[in-house]
């Protein structure tokens, strides 16, 4: 059946079909009028669907196969990381000794999931190279808020009340510059220089005394490591500041590169992304910190640690931030993240990241035919393309990313970042086969080559999805949330 034409529930509904069947009554009838105080009564009957249960699973299982995820096709959303999430990780999520406790119960009765959530925090310790690890932070927005107030808390108890600024650069995640505002900073942006990297003479120029910290993203938004990092390092310390590495996109270093030993004071990691706890939809995430010896005692409490061969949660630690959330953290994500942290090893946490980085090269080098490459070297896990080329002749960057519904992809991100015309940022991720990739690298080609012979056809995409383009505004401002008939 074409999915335009899946019927819904109520499209489905016969009179009198019902999905139960129950034994004939053998106890006293309910007596409505007797029971029931009559303006609770309704006059009319409910306008429910009246269908059997096939009709019910055909309604849902149709629903769910127009739903887009990893599980179904290639999906590669920059910055994202939509890598596949290995299934044996929801197996152990679902173990009763994990899944079966209560948050509430006592220490002494949880000590197996507390060592699994100790063995995480050391085990992110070593990919890092930071002193020390809390879990607590829910997402990675939520992890740069916890490490901005400790870098607040930090300068405070030196006396120093006058860092009111965060340094961040031009290509950065639009989550930096708001995390900095929410924190009760001034977001103050450093250039980025015409190779794609922090643009030293910049950052020297808004770098003074009132600086509280600088928030790298590494590799940057554009996929490009930035090589200068030492230098940048040099430049934040000396001036006072603390350094603050957005670890979001670890995917691309995992084994060969740790922001403690870059210099770095403060990290968060997304274990939704790299760690492949699954995150489409905006469903729970993990953003845990890392920290420096420094800042150490700064972090959220209470915090997991262990004392006399016992895994405890430490509240005396009266310089912390306090409270970042409820409980420990999104168990359910650090569990699946510990669960492929073991299942790869250090070895297997190296090779992810050399393919993640072997297959945006190859896709970056396949599409530069057709596509301009901005900023032209060897890239991390993702790349940026402009549409540039594809502009003069009339089609934009959205236009291109709905024709890529019809070949049946989720399009890359697109308008950013900021910094590159009609941007394309593609990230593939390393769990995707040669032929993946060739199929999704032909595809682009083609529209390509549609854009010089067949504008139209690329303006009017989508043509084969469920609904065709839409009022993005009007979507946003007057969403319709329900069914209607
Ligand atoms: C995804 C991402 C974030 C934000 O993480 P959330 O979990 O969505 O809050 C921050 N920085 C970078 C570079 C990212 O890619």
């Amino acid at each position: 059946m074409n999915k335009k034409d899946f019927p819904l529930m109520f499209e489905r509904s016969k009179e009198g079909r019902t999905s139960y069947s129950l034994p004939e009554l053998d106890i006293p009838d309910f007596d409505l009028d007797a029971d029931i105080e009559s303006n609770y009564i309704r006059t009319t009957p409910a306008d429910l669907p009246e269908v059997s249960e096939l009709d019910i699973m055909r309604h849902y299982t149709g629903l769910s196969n127009r739903n887009y995820g990893v599980d179904s096709g290639f999906y590669p959303l920059g910055s994202c990381t939509m890598k596949y999430n290995p299934k044996m990780n929801e197996d152990v999520a679902r173990f009763d000794g994990f899944s079966h406790i209560h948050p509430y119960q006592g220490t002494e009765s949880v000590q197996g999931a507390m060592e699994m959530m100790y063995d995480l925090q050391s085990s992110l310790k070593e990919i890092t190279g930071m002193h020390e690890v809390s879990l607590q932070s829910a997402a990675g927005a939520h992890g740069e808020w916890t490490a901005l107030m400790m870098i607040r808390a930090f300068h405070e108890a030196n006396g120093d009340m006058n860092r009111t600024n965060i340094i961040v650069p031009d290509s950065a995640h639009g989550t930096n510059p708001a995390s900095a505002t929410v924190a009760g900073f001034k977001a103050i942006t450093v250039k980025t220089n015409e190779k794609g990297l922090v643009d030293l003479d910049d950052l020297k120029r808004v770098v003074d005394e009132k600086t509280a910290a600088l928030m790298l993203t590494n590799p940057n938004t554009l996929g490009l490591f930035e090589t200068e990092i030492i230098e940048m390092a040099e430049i934040i310390h000396e001036a006072g500041g603390k350094l603050y590495y957005d670890g979001a996109n670890l995917n691309a270093i995992m084994g060969y590169a740790r922001p403690g030993d870059m210099g770095f004071d403060a990290v968060h990691l997304n274990l939704h992304k790299t760690f492949t706890g699954p995150h489409g939809g905006g469903g729970p995430g993990s953003g845990p910190v890392g920290v420096s010896e420094e800042l150490a005692a700064y972090l959220p409490k209470p915090l997991l640690t262990k004392k006399d061969e016992k895994y405890v949660f430490e509240y005396d630690r009266p310089s912390s931030i306090g409270r970042v959330k409820p409980y420990y953290g999104n168990f359910g994500i650090n569990l699946r993240a510990y669960t492929y942290i073991r299942t790869m090893g250090a070895e297997g946490l190296k090779k992810a990241s050399e393919y993640a980085v072997l297959n945006a090269n190859y896709m970056m080098r396949k599409l530069q035919k057709e596509y301009d490459l901005p900023y032209d070297q060897h890239c991390k896990h993702e790349f940026v393309l402009s549409g540039k080329r594809q502009k003069k002749l009339g089609v934009r960057t959205l236009d291109i990313a709905k024709r890529l519904l019809d070949f049946g992809y989720h399009p890359p991100t697109i308008y950013f970042p900021l910094n590159v015309e009609e941007a394309m940022m593609v990230e593939p991720t390393e769990t995707e086969s040669k032929e993946t990739l060739d199929a999704f690298i032909d595809s682009m080609l083609a529209i390509a080559k549609e854009v010089e012979n067949n504008p139209e056809r690329v303006q009017e995409a989508p043509h084969n999805t469920i609904v065709n383009r839409m009022d993005e505004t009007l979507a946003a401002r007057k969403p319709v949330l329900r069914y209607q008939k």
